[in-house]
């Protein structure tokens, strides 16, 4: 396959609950030692909303359109400091849809170009810990092998999760966690997390 096509992505939003079910508590539980402690509760809620959408589109349902609802739903529903940062990634990789297909050039472009507007919408610069510790290396990785899906979606993946690995470490400067001693916080961000398991998802149901 050259591309992402209508199925796969639709089968993609369709997984997500599965998995954001999955690691509720988890996400949940790293929110909670550099946060409030919802970050799982409030991506569960984004995606739930988004399949649901999705599922009640009338067909022939087209690839822009999926993703132009999944971002809007998950945007409208998950609300907090994370939901219209999250929602970019669906509204962006919208934008990159050509023939009904998301080719791996479109997914680096798109990746990188929701990594900018998070940047610019949230403020948070690279290294502050949040979810572009693993969203912007993620889409770095994708660039340099787009021509080849399967292997920019590889790339892509393991990137984010050398970035999640780095943000243990990371002192975080927006959000909640700001206001917490970066002293006693040694478990990857929350929202850098998600990132990698958003892109795990894909790259499984592209494979599958
Ligand atoms: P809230 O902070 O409203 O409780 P969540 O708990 O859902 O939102 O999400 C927290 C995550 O959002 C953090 O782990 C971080 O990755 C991400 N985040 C928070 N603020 C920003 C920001 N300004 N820019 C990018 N990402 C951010
Ligand atoms: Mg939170």
């Amino acid at each position: 396959m050259v591309g992402l096509d209508t199925e796969v992505l639709q089968r993609w939003v369709l997984a997500l609950p599965i998995v954001f079910e999955g690691n509720l508590e988890r996400l949940n539980g790293l929110d909670t030692q550099a946060g409030d402690g919802d970050h799982g509760t409030t991506i569960l809620r984004g995606v739930q909303a988004a399949a649901r959408a999705t599922e009640s589109l009338p067909s022939p349902v087209l690839a822009k359109g999926l993703l132009e609802t999944a971002g809007s739903a998950f945007r409208r529903a998950a609300g907090g400091a994370s939901g219209p940062l999250f929602a970019c990634i669906f509204t962006e990789l919208a934008k990159m849809i050509e023939n009904n297909c998301l080719s791996g050039v479109g997914l680096a472009q798109g990746l990188e170009n929701a990594a900018l507007l998070i940047h610019r919408l949230g403020k948070a610069e690279i290294g502050d810990r949040t979810l572009l510790d693993a969203l912007f290396p993620a889409a770095q990785a994708a660039k340099s092998a787009p021509s080849n899906l399967g292997a920019a979606l590889d790339a892509a993946m393991d990137a984010a999760e050398k970035g999640v690995a780095a943000t243990a470490t990371m002192v975080a400067r927006k959000g909640r966690a700001r206001f917490v001693n970066a002293g006693e916080v040694h478990s990857p961000d929350a929202g850098a997390t998600s990132i990698e398991l958003i892109l795990r998802t894909l790259n499984e149901v592209y494979r599958s």
